[in-house]
């Protein structure tokens, strides 16, 4: 059988640890046999990441946009510890903070469905992917505790000097007050990712905030998202025979529990943080999570949602097994093919990603899965198997569907 060919590179950015170890044995098993792969190299490990001065994280993210479509490998974001086990020269920043400041992207995960990884909330059928918007709110706040009685105001000073002033609080005795502050642009780039990801994927769209309550700040959220579909979007979606739909935050989270799924919900920074987590564990596990970031000129990069696994990345150093799930990192390599497939008019390339995924489903419904999902699922008489094995278990499978 004559490999598969690619024109355009994909931006391969390599990562750490076990998932690093995952990576290898993906390609070797089940990519390269099959595809004469294309791709620019970038070294996102701690190590090379701190040789380069973190240069190459740059450059992986300028060849992103280069080129439109990544797969990541999940990456150490160090901290005091790894400063010293890494001997580095600096605590370098995230390293998908770094990524997604430069494509000024939106990230959006959904989880892998199964049978036999059963949801917890028996009616989702479909998965739920959450669109979490990436800047501002709580998370770039100022904040002051308050010692005692006086009064509190927000403060805006334009350029000529002119003030504008809005009551917070009169405090009679202590207290906490919190500004924070979000920019048209970038709200504007978040529903533009929304709307080309729901075209995308054929998904309808829903968007939820409390513009009740808050009805200048998130009342904003609300008019512009309205404002851009209107403008941009609603006959495009009607063609998909898709819809957009933006209702309360609260209506939103009693409408997601009794949904079957199968659509995607924009959240704000701040709800989105929670909810993503509360859906991954939810819908089973943290290694069944795919995620990719899009951004508003529709450059595209892959990952799992899931970190490095150090803790079986240790017990690799010390020669001992693993059962490390390698399934959203394979996700991951299939989502960035049946891009590059698209992109450039390869049937083949998107054709193999399915059956890569297929057969990676096949696998784990046939009974033999790793170990996080052994304890969990439904199934009776599973076999479980080591890191490298799952991989193979399912390279047989593809070879079957191929
Ligand atoms: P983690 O790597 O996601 O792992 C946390 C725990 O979840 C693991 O110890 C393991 O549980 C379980 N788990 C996660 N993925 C799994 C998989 N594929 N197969 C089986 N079990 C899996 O998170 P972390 O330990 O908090 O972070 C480790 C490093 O990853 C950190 O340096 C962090 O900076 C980095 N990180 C990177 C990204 C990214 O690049 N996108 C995201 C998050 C974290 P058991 O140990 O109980 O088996
Ligand atoms: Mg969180």
């Amino acid at each position: 059988m004559s490999k598969i060919q690619m024109t355009t590179p994909l931006v391969e950015m390599d990562g750490d640890e076990m998932t690093r170890i995952l990576w290898q044995m993906i390609k070797d098993e089940l990519i390269l046999p099959f595809i004469d792969l294309k791709s620019e190299y970038y070294d996102l490990g701690l190590a090379h990441r701190d040789e380069t001065d973190d240069k190459v994280t740059f450059d992986s993210a300028y060849a992103t946009k280069k080129y439109g479509v990544a797969v990541k490998c999940a990456t150490i974001t160090p901290n005091a510890a790894r400063v010293t086990e890494y001997n580095l020269k600096e605590m370098w920043k995230s390293p998908n903070g770094t990524i997604r400041a430069i494509l000024d992207g939106t990230v959006f995960r959904a989880p892998i469905i199964v049978k036999g990884i059963e949801p917890c909330v028996k009616n989702w059928e479909s998965p739920i992917t959450i669109a979490r918007h990436a800047y501002g709110d709580v998370y770039k706040a100022s904040e002051m505790k308050i010692p005692g009685a006086g009064k509190a105001e927000l403060v805006y000073t334009d350029e000529n000097g002119n003030e504008t002033r809005e009551l917070i609080h009169t405090f009679n005795g202590p207290g906490i007050i919190q500004g924070m502050h979000n920019l048209n642009g970038s709200i504007e780039s978040f529903a533009r990712c929304c709307f080309n990801y729901a075209l995308d994927i054929k998904q309808s769209l829903w968007f939820a905030t409390k513009d009740t309550i808050s009805k200048k700040y998130d009342h904003t959220f609300k008019d512009i998202f309205q404002e851009i579909f209107d403008a941009e979007y609603k006959e495009k979606f009607d063609a998909a025979g898709i819809e957009y739909f933006y209702t309360l935050i609260d209506d939103a989270v009693a409408r997601v529990m009794k949904s079957k799924g199968g659509f995607i919900w924009a959240c704000k920074n701040y709800d989105g943080d929670v909810m993503s987590d509360m859906l991954s564990s939810a819908f089973g596990s943290l290694a069944m999570m795919t995620s990719v970031l899009v951004s508003p000129d529709g450059t595209y990069e892959y990952e799992a949602a899931h970190g490095t696994v150090q803790r079986h990345y240790y017990k690799h150093l010390k020669g001992e097994e693993t059962s490390t799930n390698s399934v959203a990192t394979i996700f991951a390599w299939t989502g960035a093919l049946r891009k590059r497939g698209e992109l450039d008019g390869i049937s083949e390339l998107s054709d193999f990603a399915d059956k890569l995924e297929k057969a990676t489903i096949d696998t784990i419904e046939s009974g033999k899965m790793t170990k996080d999902l052994a304890l969990i699922t439904t199934m009776k008489d599973v076999t479980t198997l080591n890191s490298e094995d799952f991989i193979k278990a399912i390279r047989k499978e593809l070879e079957a569907i191929l």
